[in-house]
């Protein structure tokens, strides 16, 4: 199963499963609340953690989303993108304008007081002509992630990302379940999640990945490799106990792993937020062979 996206008033000539429209397929964003959750979320990891100065540097960032979310929104017609048969947020149906680097000179002025090495990074990135950026924004976005270096993917995808989820929380349009098996892809904008989360409240047990990119969430039943379908053989690590709020989902047939996260078990939980804190869990996990088939942005080349 894998979820699209139509315009609200086609979904009454569609002929889906009974069953499956009882549940919600897909979240779009809220990002006037999402960047300030997230930055309060690291700061709090950052206390107990050994990555503090990490955590609190994507905290930052995080405040730096926030505050172009409010300072410098965009709004954009988005109605002919839903009438495409892609996802309405993806390159071919969207191509990318150059709005976006508008927010990465905000981002990279967000740190005053930095290290050598971050500093060295905005330095860097403030070499690149228009172009260059334009160019490096498509590498990752088309996943070649090899082809832009480590510290700069940071900011750019982050610049990209407040862009994408503004653009994401504007669609005017209702997902479908279908019967293709394209699920581990974002049915808005076509990237990667970061990991899964089990929801809370009405939604309670659900999972749910969350993207990478535009931030949105989508429907996958659990129990099952988000990577290649397989629902067999699969294994979970935590590092407490199996009651941990925090597992890798391991597949034995792909071996490929993500990360599932039970807001259930711990309702503050912030996906990408508590994604990076776990770092010694992808560790672990990857000691035993499995590697990740999710993208953190904040966990690029480093
Ligand atoms: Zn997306
Ligand atoms: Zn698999």
């Amino acid at each position: 199963m894998s979820i699209k996206i139509i315009p609200q008033q086609q979904l009454e000539q569609q002929n889906s499963n009974s069953v499956i429209r009882k549940i919600p397929l897909l979240f779009y964003p809220s990002p006037n609340t999402l960047y300030i959750h997230r930055a309060e979320r690291l700061r709090l990891l950052a206390k107990e953690s050994p990555f503090s100065d990490y955590l609190n540097f994507c905290a930052t960032i995080a405040e730096g989303q926030a505050n172009i979310v409010k300072l410098e929104p965009i709004q954009m017609d988005l109605s002919d993108a839903v009438h495409k048969d892609q996802p309405p947020l993806s390159l071919d149906v969207l191509p990318l304008t150059t709005l976006w680097q508008d927010y990465l000179t905000i981002l990279l002025t967000s740190f005053s007081q930095t290290t050598s090495e971050i500093t060295q990074a905005i330095e860097q990135l403030r070499q690149n002509s228009v172009q260059q950026l334009q160019d490096k924004a498509l590498y990752l976005l088309t996943g070649k992630f090899e082809l832009v270096a480590g510290n700069e993917s940071l900011f750019i995808w982050s610049a990209l990302s407040v862009y994408y989820s503004q653009l994401a929380s504007q669609i005017k349009g209702t997902a479908i379940a279908e019967n293709t098996d394209k699920h581990w892809f974002c049915p808005v904008c076509n990237s990667m999640p970061v990991a899964s989360v089990i929801q809370l409240g009405n939604n309670s047990g659900l999972r749910y990945l969350h993207c990478s990119l535009c931030e949105s969430e989508w429907y996958v039943p659990r129990v099952k490799c988000t990577s290649c379908d397989n629902m067999q053989d699969i294994q979970y690590f935590s590092l407490e106990n199996e009651l941990a709020a925090i597992k890798t989902e391991c597949c034995e047939a792909c071996h490929g792993y993500l990360k599932i996260l039970d807001q259930d078990k711990d309702p503050h939980i912030e996906v990408v937020a508590d994604d990076i804190a776990s770092l010694i869990l992808d560790m672990k996990t990857e000691e035993e062979g499995f590697a990740k088939s999710g993208v953190n942005p904040f966990i690029f080349g480093y």
